[in-house]
Formats: structure tokens, sequence, C-alpha cells
């Protein structure tokens, strides 16, 4: 029997205010100079300290919801989640259980494996992706606001415990068990921290813990419709764990149903050392919680007025930028998607679209390659790259008017990044202006011809692919400034009377 997966993902986002959830201590634990600093009896859950809901915070959740395409609850609550923790002094959360801030959302995924068939329903529709694959809509069930915990820190003999993050506003967006490929659950996961960001909510540094996740997970066999006990995968801290553990996760419940078992529903850990899933305890069901509303905080209602004035602040979401990147650019949809993952860099790559007489895609070529490359293997982000667009678009330019060729505009450009300057200048110092005149460049030709004579009877016998070899030499003896197309038409001339 061939089994499919069903995936549903719970996403922690912390959020960047300047002050806690529900007191006014400052959020930023991470710059905090010592453990438990950015604390009061509120965050540290002193009896009769009364909390006060965070206005921002209830701004960027209501932001991220209509960005998740979800209704906004006019009238919504906050409840509390009973348990024991060391790091909940108060032996409860405040969050948000029967109304949540948003819910019934969408957002659209691409799907890259062929998705098996879906059964029909809202959200579940399979849309045509431009040309490459399959959309599809994976349903966000809710949003709502919560507060962080405080950290552990496990020694030896003892723990520790630090309240600077105690506090911190949270956001959980829930997804509805939508996707049937880890692929699809990768990209659902990629387009919520996109969108985190370009909203300006949240860094999307996972490393820092700012984000994470939690998958649920279960498997059926294909063509079913049933949904089977689930497993619910905690704090899943990275891309890779979050692929790891769920492609684990899958496989082991595959294996417990063809040996005749069956899956217990658990929460599970992630042991990204042994590459396994292991049990931390039953799994809650919500009324082991006793769910009730929070005395202490009066609902929120908000107008719709209030909503409307945040929805203008929405700015252009990655899928928008997409599509208008592929109609106003003629990129294809992988080149947009690629520009649109960050912001900033669909900003910059915009910038120098307009400062260069360049085609689109040729600016896309320059900076999907040699720029990312530069930047990838230099550590800088594109937020701080100081070459202006100016400087950029003019050494695209510069390449399109055949006055320096496409390798040595390389150099250049990474003197650019480094230093700065204008590349005009950097080309004349450097002594790189492309040559197109035809003398110069058949002394070249007629050099590597007489000093190849080996490689010219493999060429004449037939292997025709050492062209390129040959119009590579003509480019390394001319230190790149030889016009590639100029080099390679001598080339071939030059060759070709080597026949006779
Ligand atoms: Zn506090």
């Amino acid at each position: 029997m061939k089994y499919e997966p069903v995936i549903g993902l719970e996403i922690h986002a912390e959020l960047l205010t300047a002050s806690k959830m529900f007191c006014g201590c400052s959020a930023d634990y991470a710059s905090a100079p010592e453990p438990n600093t950015n604390i009061c009896p509120v965050c540290t859950g002193l009896p009769g300290a009364m909390p006060v809901a965070n206005k921002k915070a209830t701004e960027l959740a209501a932001l991220v919801g209509l960005a998740l395409n979800c209704s906004v609850n006019k009238h919504n609550t906050f409840a509390r989640k009973n348990y024991y923790y060391p790091d909940l002094p108060k032996g409860y959360q405040i969050s948000q259980y029967e109304l949540p801030i948003c819910e019934k959302g969408w957002i659209e995924v691409n799907a890259p494996s062929p998705l098996p068939p879906l059964p029909k329903g809202e959200g579940n529709r399979l849309l045509p992706s431009e040309g490459e694959g399959l959309g599809m809509r994976v349903r966000v069930r809710r949003v709502h606001i919560e507060e962080d915990t405080a950290k552990l820190f496990h020694e030896k003999n003892y723990a520790l415990v630090d309240f600077n993050r105690a506090g911190v506003p949270l956001l959980e967006i829930v997804s509805e068990p939508d996707m049937r490929t880890v692929e699809a659950a990768l990209d659902y996961a990629t387009k919520v921290r996109a969108i985190l960001r370009y909203l300006g909510v949240n860094s999307g540094d996972m490393e820092k813990g700012v984000l994470r996740f939690e998958a649920n997970i279960s498997v059926r066999p294909v063509g079913s419709d049933e949904f089977r006990t689930r497993t619910e995968i905690k704090n899943l801290n990275s891309f890779r764990a979050l692929t790891r553990a769920s492609t684990y996760e899958i496989e082991r419940q595959i294996k417990i149903y063809e040996s005749g078992g069956m899956v217990v529903q658990e929460t599970l850990g992630w042991d990204d050392v042994r590459g396994v899933t292991t049990s931390q305890r039953s799994k809650e069901e919500a009324h082991d919680y006793r769910y009730f509303p929070e005395p202490d905080l009066p609902p929120l209602q908000l107008s719709d007025a209030w909503i409307e004035s945040i929805r203008t602040r929405l700015p252009e979401l990655p899928e928008a930028k997409t599509a208008r990147f592929i109609s106003d650019f003629g990129l294809t949809p992988s080149e947009a998607r690629f520009l649109t993952s960050e912001r900033a860099l669909a900003d910059y790559f915009e910038s120098v679209v307009a400062k260069s007489k360049s085609p689109a895609k040729t600016v896309h070529s320059w900076i999907a390659g040699e720029f990312m490359r530069y930047l990838n293997d230099s550590g800088v982000s594109i937020e701080d790259v100081t070459l202006s667009p100016e400087a950029f678009a003019k050494l695209i330019d510069m390449v399109t008017d055949k006055i320096v060729s496409g390798n040595n505009a390389k150099i250049v450009l990474a003197e650019l990044i480094k230093n700065g300057g204008d590349p005009h200048e950097i080309v004349k110092a450097k002594n790189l202006a492309q040559v197109s005149d035809e003398g110069f460049i058949q002394d070249a030709v007629t050099k590597i011809i007489n000093d190849n004579p080996s490689e010219v009877e493999k060429y004449l016998g037939g292997k025709e692919t050492l062209l390129q070899w040959f119009v590579g030499q003509v480019a390394r003896a001319t230190k790149g400034k030889a016009d590639p197309n100029v080099a390679k038409e001598l080339m071939v001339k030059g060759l070709e009377e080597r026949k006779k």
C-alpha cells in the first residue's frame, strides 16, 4: 500500500515590539546586559500584578492576519492556558483560545513535487501556477496572540532561569493539515517567514529562536480522505530540522502501519544529532489545559475603521510582487520568486533596473549570479550592501555597450562592492577595457593555434567542443579584454584554415 503524509504546521513568531505583551519591560531580551534585568512583577508572575495588553503587538498581529488573508475578529478574547513549568512562573500562559484575533486565511504554496489528489473543499483547490508545477492553497486556521516563556539553562546539577524573555509577544500561526508533501510544508514555512519579514514584524532569525516551527504529522493510504492519529514534533528551530524531522516521522509512521501496529498520539522532540524523533509525553488535549477566559484582561474590541487603517499598512507582498516581476520585467516564475524572496533584494533589483538601460533579465542575471555569490562568500547581507544601484547599473550597461567584457566586469564588481568607486575609473585604472580591434585579437588567436598543435589536430579530427577551450585561451592571453564574439569568430576562421 502507498501512503501519503498529512502535515499541518504551527509557527511561533516573536513580534518586534519595544515592550513586552502585558507589561512595560523591554522585549529586546537579546540585548539585555544580564539575565533577569528586563523584568517586573507582571512578567515574573507575582501575585496581584495586573497585565495590560500591548497596543502595538495587537496592530502587528492584525497586520499578519490580513497578510495571510485572514478575517480579523472585531471581538476577540484572551484566555488562560494552565500548565506548570519552571519557565512559566504564573502557572499559566496568557493566550487566545475561543476567539483569536484572526482566523480563516490562506496562502498559496508551490508544491514542487507532484501532488496526490486532494479532497475537495475550500482551500484545497489545485491552482495552475504560471506553468511551473502546481500551486495550492494552504489554509490558515487561526492567528493568535500569546506570550513567550522564560529561558531555562540546564547545568550539571541544577538549572538556571532567565525571565528576560518571559512575556515577549508571540504570535502563533496555525495551518490546517493541508500539506501532502514535506516540500509543500517547507514552502509554506518559507513563505510565512518571508511575509513576516516583509511586514517587518519578525526578523526571521531562526538561529536566535525568534521563529519556531511545530509539525503535526499523520499518514494515510493514498486516495483516502481519513485523518489518522497524528503526532506533534515540537521546537523545530531550522528549515533543515523541519525537513529532516518530518521526513523521519513520516517514514516511522508508515513502518508502524506496515507492520500492523497503531500510531500513538504523542508529543515528540527532535534529536538533531541522532536524527530521530523522541517521545516527550503523551499528547495533551485542549481540555487538559483547562482554558478559561482571562479575568484580568478585557476582550479586545476592534472597529472596522481600525482594521481598515491596519490594512492600508500592508506592503506589496511576495506573491503580488512575483506576479508583477513576471509581467513587468519578463522574468520566469523562478527568477521572480528568487528576487522577491527578500524584500530588500527585490527593492535593490528594482533600483538597479530603474537606473539601467539594459534589459531587466540581464540585471537579474547579474544579481542572481555574481552579486549573490559575492554576498554568500563574504557573509554580507543584502541590507548591508554599500554598492549603490547607480554604480551597479552603470557597470551592467558597460557590458551591454561592450566597453568591458563580462569576465572583467566581475573583477570590477568585486572592487565596487569592496571599495566603492566609479566603474569607468576602475576599468581605466586596471586596464580592463574590452578590445574589439581585430588585429589585436588576431595576434592572440594565431599564437594560440601555433602553440597548441595537438589540440588543433583533435579539433580538426571532429572534437568541436574544444572550440570553447580555444576561445577561453584567447580570453586568458588578452587578460579578458578580447570581445568574446570577435574572438570566437576569428578562432573558428583560424582553425578552419588549418584544414587546408
Ligand atoms: Zn515585565
